[in-house]
């Protein structure tokens, strides 16, 4: 049916006596509440909205304050479900005003007639699941109560204010407003003593316009934020062409992009560039005036490493003296207390110059907190503030405040929600929770929505749960409720997330910090919109994963699991190789495999940079080796680590693992020499694994010439590199040197057996392949060789070896061959620590500035070198060691 008919169609709803029976019920009336409806209808299902409000648009109906904007885009915060009403419509600006969001929805809800099945003014109280009908039961605060087969709640992420934690609020005689809930005939505040209390983005906005209304402002500044010039005007002229020209496509684009918004994925990565060109990329962002820009477009590590970070923070912090003119006050309007990023920034029109007006005062809370409010006005710790008008613009009780504030909601057996999530929020896919069958949220705890574009998260959440609702009708089903163990994998998997982006070390209101007794723990899914998206996605593809349906004339389906249980990044690396369609590595030949290695290894992040890296040639066991090593930047001699690279025995060269090396040599303080090994099938078995104890031997006597410390080495590799590196410690054993303080085994191959269970579970899809790895075995050695130990090591004498690190990875078929030699060196009386990565391939762990999920493993191989060594175990300590919070209760 075409969008505008749907209008025509009445929802069709009964009372039945008190009752007002409807298939869906929906609480909310604001951009998710009414594409909701629009998009129920055109189901085909009867429906009514249940809206507070005197009106629709949910945050802009309630948020009136002077100086209330949006800060994406408004050409990006738009419907796009229906193309005919992204064409009717056109914002006058950039960031289009409150008033005419307002208008929007306004304009929204007559072309589709919405308003007649919403019922205004009316709040909805509780919500009780009723097994025996499998109907959820609605208690309204006005008029009727509500039977419906579906619950849906769109309620808002930022719909209810904070209430302010201040003592005496009620004694003030002045007037009191909160900017969430702004009267709608506006404030005269000439003549008025203003204090505002807040600097997050509604106390940001509302500031300057505050400022020259008002003959004195103070304002009360706990936290500060970071907030960047918005350049309101016209849409920009780009984005506006590329818009126009392509509508479709810049739509299609955002849905599948990180934030929601239509920008490329940042590849150059901070240390690969200049001061200047650092520069030049931070000025066009400032200049740009775009919160999505600045957040993306900067360099690829912006977001998820400390350091790539901390360039941001000080650059915003010299645009803040460089505008305030006072010192102390620049000083207390710059943050340092989170990363650039970690926290919503703000946009803002002159926020920064407002504090060089003679009439406008900050006072900064962390030196002087507030002890009370009296009747004339505010007191700290060092002055008494008499004002007529206090603002508070202290933000919301994000993402559950309103889910939390209809109470009881009831399912299954009598749970109630407050009790399930008493450690937080628990969700699948932050669209529905375990124990309550046909509840959904919209942009609830657990799904991309306040770090995203809402707009784009908004109708993928709509499209996606209206279209199950229509699929189950269409199959008989009249239930559908998420699994624990779907849940728990949610939770999981939104830990992982976590453990990307730097928002694990900022408490904000994203971890429900603001709230005084709300538990912590990050509430946003931080995965990215396209993610979610194909998540969402892969969930029905896969019989709907992770959810049991059931109805009264079909057979119950439940198809239990987990939907992602990779890494998320590896994930994402996945589903970029898929993309390329690369030819089997096993076709091409040994020298087209190395030709594609070396093309494919181009398109990597560059290695970070290290003390100084140089190159030679050492002696093998039959004739000169090349070799690459890394020095520490600080003073020497340092301990040796040799490193034996990755490739099958058949690809890859001294240079094949430098990015990996550059790590090892950083997080360690050691140097690393990488060897140029031979490789079959020129130099078949046992070449590599006598060159690998050759070398070692070479750099243990030539160890002071390298700069070195003498005394014992340290052999590390990575999958056939692991195999020649530990090789080796037998090797060395068994002929009298060198001495090998400890050795570190990244996804070794430690046996011929093509048999244990990760060569099953793995076989295809993780990259290395079974069929890979039968093919380095065959061209690497025959049948008969293979049981030999320089081949095999697992079938060795494992007794008086090295101390050992093995790494193994869930979704590799080396996974087993690694724990068991593992176990079998703890067996002979060897000191092993054991590291299974979970989520992980076999090429996770050296990627890089590419898996960052690896970065915990890389520091935990560090640090045992270090102990190897007899050094401590830790380097030194950095930002990034701060605590991490929680992702959420559940996740832990
Ligand atoms: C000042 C401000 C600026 C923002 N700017 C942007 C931006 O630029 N870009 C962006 O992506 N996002 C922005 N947001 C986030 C914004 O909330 C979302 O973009 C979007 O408007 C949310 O729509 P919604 O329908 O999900 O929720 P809301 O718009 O919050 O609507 C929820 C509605 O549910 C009603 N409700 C809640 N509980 C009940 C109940 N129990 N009974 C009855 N009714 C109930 C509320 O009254 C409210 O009207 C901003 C938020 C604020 C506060």
């Amino acid at each position: 049916m075409p969008d505008a008919a749907v209008a025509a169609r009445s929802s069709e709803t009964t009372n039945s006596g008190t009752t007002q029976q409807v298939d869906v019920a929906v609480v909310g009336a604001g951009f998710a509440g009414l594409y909701l409806l629009h998009k129920l209808r055109k189901a085909g299902f009867s429906v009514v909205v249940i809206e507070e409000a005197g009106d629709v648009g949910g945050t802009w109906y309630w948020n009136r304050y002077p100086g209330a904007r949006c800060d994406i885009q408004t050409i990006d915060y738009s419907y796009t479900f229906d193309p005919e009403l992204d064409r009717a419509w056109t914002w006058s600006e950039k960031y289009a005003t409150q008033p005419e969001i307002l208008r929007y929805f306004g304009f929204v809800a007559d072309r589709y007639d919405l308003r007649r099945d919403i019922r205004f003014g009316t709040k909805v109280k509780a919500a009780n699941w009723d097994d025996s009908s499998e109907r959820w039961q609605l208690v309204t605060d006005n008029g009727a109560s509500i039977s419906c087969r579906h619950y849906i709640m769109a309620t808002g992420c930022l719909s209810t204010p904070k209430p302010p934690e201040i003592d005496g609020v009620k004694d003030f005689k002045g007037a009191v407003y909160f900017t969430g809930r702004w009267p709608h005939d506006g404030v005269d505040l000439a003549g008025k003593r203003v204090a505002v209390i807040g600097t997050g983005s509604s106390g940001i906005q509302s500031i300057p316009l505050i400022a020259e209304q008002a003959p004195h402002l103070t304002v009360f500044q706990r936290t500060p934020n970071f907030a960047l010039p918005a350049h309101n005007g016209a849409p920009p002229d780009d984005r506006k062409t590329y818009f126009e020209t392509d509508r479709a496509a810049y739509r299609e684009q955002a849905r599948w992009s990180l934030a929601g918004v239509p920008y490329p994925q940042e590849t150059a990565v901070s240390w690969q560039l200049s001061d200047a060109e650092r520069r030049e990329r931070f000025e066009k962002a400032w200049a740009a005036g775009d919160l999505v820009h600045i957040l993306t477009q900067l360099w690829a590590d912006q977001a998820v490493d400390f350091d790539g970070n901390a360039l941001i923070g000080k650059l915003i912090h010299e645009k803040i003296r460089a505008v305030v003119k006072d010192g102390e006050t620049a000083a207390a309007l710059s943050p340092h207390d989170h990363p650039f990023g970690a926290k919503r920034p703000c946009l803002d029109t002159n926020y920064y110059a407002t504090y060089n007006r003679p009439n406008v005062t900050l006072v900064n809370l962390r030196q002087e907190p507030i002890k009370a409010i009296t009747a004339s006005g505010i007191v700290t710790d060092k002055r008494s503030v008499d004002v007529d008008v206090i603002v508070f613009a202290t933000g919301f009780d994000a993402m559950t405040g309103a889910i939390m504030a209809v109470h009881p909601i009831t399912g299954r057996a009598g749970k109630s929600l407050s009790n399930v999530w008493a450690q937080g929020p628990q969700t699948y896919l932050g669209l529905t929770v375990a124990g309550f069958p046909n509840l959904f949220m919209i942009t609830g705890p657990g799904s991309p929505s306040v770090l995203s574009n809402m707009a784009v998260s908004i109708e993928q959440h709509v499209d996606w749960v209206v279209d199950r609702l229509a699929a189950l009708r269409e199959a008989g089903f009249t239930t559908m409720e998420a699994t624990e163990t779907a849940q728990a994998g949610w939770a999981q998997h939104m830990a992982d997330c976590s453990t990307l982006t730097l928002h694990r070390l900022a408490n904000t209101w994203y971890t429900g910090a603001n709230v005084p007794g709300k538990v912590q723990g990050l509430m946003p899914y931080t995965g990215g919109v396209g993610p979610y998206r194909s998540i969402c996605n892969e969930v029905v593809g896969r019989g709907m994963l992770g959810f049991r349906l059931t109805g009264p004339n079909v057979a119950e389906q439940c198809n239990d699991g987990e939907v992602v249980r990779l890494q998320p990044d590896v994930r994402l690396v996945l589903g970029m190789l898929a993309e390329m369609n690369l030819p089997q590595i096993e076709s091409l030949g040994s020298q087209g495999a190395r030709d594609f290695l070396t093309e494919f290894n181009k398109g990597r992040p560059a290695g970070r940079p290290v003390g100084e890296v140089g190159s030679g040639a050492l002696q093998g066991a039959d004739g000169p080796l090349p070799y690459r090593l890394y020095r520490p930047a600080t003073p020497g001699p340092h301990p040796i680590v040799v490193y034996f690279h990755g490739g099958g025995w058949v690809l890859g060269d001294e240079l094949s693992d430098d990015p990996f090396c550059r790590d090892l040599c950083r997080r360690s303080g050691m140097i690393v020499v990488s060897v140029g090994y031979r490789h079959a099938p020129e130099h078949r078995f046992p070449a590599a694994a006598e060159d690998g104890y050759a070398a070692t031997r070479w750099i243990a006597e030539h160890a002071t010439e390298l700069g070195g410390k003498p005394g014992p080495v340290l052999v590390a590799g990575w999958s056939a590199g692991a195999n020649i590196a530990t090789v080796t410690c037998q090797l060395a054993r068994d002929r009298s040197g060198p001495q090998i303080a400890g050795q570190l085994l990244v996804c070794p191959v430690t046996d011929c057996r093509f048999d244990r269970q990760s060569y099953t579970d793995n076989a295809v899809g993780y990259f290395l392949t079974r069929a890979l790895m039968f093919w380095f075995w065959d061209i690497y050695c025959s049948p008969a060789d293979r049981t030999d130990p320089r081949a095999s090591p697992l079938r060795g004498n494992l007794a008086n070896l090295p101390p050992a690190f093995v790494a193994t990875c869930e979704f590799d078929p080396l996974r087993d061959e690694g724990i068991e030699y593992a176990e079998a060196l703890a067996t002979a009386g060897v000191q092993v620590e054991q590291l299974q990565a979970r989520g992980h391939i076999h090429s996770s762990l050296v990627m890089v500035d590419v898996v960052i999920t690896g970065v915990s493993a890389r520091v935990k191989m560090a640090e045992a070198l270090r102990g190897f060594a007899g050094l401590p175990r830790k380097l030194e300590a950095s930002g990034e060691d701060a605590a991490p919070i929680a992702v959420n209760a559940a996740a832990g």
